[in-house]
């Protein structure tokens, strides 16, 4: 399949995208996993992108299409992929339609999880994720079992630095401007499957994998 999961900060792609994955046989592609990984080994592309992300601003889009592209067609031939975190603008949108030109088919479907503002914050200000791993936790609703301790891996848990109160309005505001109007650019192709993303990570997932079935 050829997916996008698309959602405001916090809305639980990287949590849901795995269990997706695993029952597709999609390759996960995050966006923001490949710019964390430029920025932890300092690589040219690192640092460029890392003064935006800082900021919670949008990384420029040639950088960014560029990397993504080149991923497509390196890891999966420009098939069964889930991405995540990409596009974020319409102008990132057209040019993954540009990359399906004159194939027979072009995406399957685009999951959209809508999660409001007030749950966004509150999720976001107690997150500490695994920079090993890429698991992600929660003071208030997932903690550990060892403080500080990835369950998943032994790695060191850390806040993301843009996970800091203002860094997250800025990402927030950014979503509601650049990101979310491609909810109505892929719903006019018919492709857009709405999920409540307000619930647990297991329904969540549970509803993502029901819209699926439809197809
Ligand atoms: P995420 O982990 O998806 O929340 O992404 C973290 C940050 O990486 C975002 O706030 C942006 O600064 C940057 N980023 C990720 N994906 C994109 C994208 N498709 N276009 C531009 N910037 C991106």
């Amino acid at each position: 399949m050829r997916l996008i999961i698309m959602g405001p900060p916090g809305a639980g792609k990287g949590t849901v995208a795995p269990g997706v994955c695993k029952a597709t046989g999609c390759k996960h592609i995050s966006t923001g996993d490949m710019f964390r990984n430029n920025i932890k080994n300092q690589t040219a592309l690192g640092q460029e992108a890392q003064t935006y992300i800082q900021k919670g601003q949008l990384v420029p889009d040639e950088l960014t299409i560029r990397m993504v592209r080149q991923t497509l067609l390196e890891d999966c031939k420009g098939d069964q992929f889930l991405l995540d975190g990409f596009p974020r603008n319409v102008s990132q949108a057209e040019a993954l339609d540009g990359f399906f030109a004159g194939q027979e088919r072009g995406l399957d479907a685009v999951i959209l999880l809508v999660v409001p503002d007030e749950q966004i914050i509150s999720r976001l200000s107690g997150r500490m994720v695994c920079p090993d791993c890429g698991e992600s936790y929660n003071v208030n609703s997932r903690r550990p079992a060892k403080e500080g301790i990835c369950d998943a891996c032994g790695g060191k848990l850390v806040v993301r630095e843009d996970d800091r109160e203002e860094t997250v309005k800025s990402r927030l505001d950014v979503y509601h401007s650049q990101s979310e109007p491609l909810a109505d650019y892929y719903d006019r192709k018919g492709l857009l499957l709405k999920i409540d993303g307000s619930q647990s990570p297991e329904a969540v997932t549970q509803s993502v994998a029901d819209a699926l079935r439809g197809l």
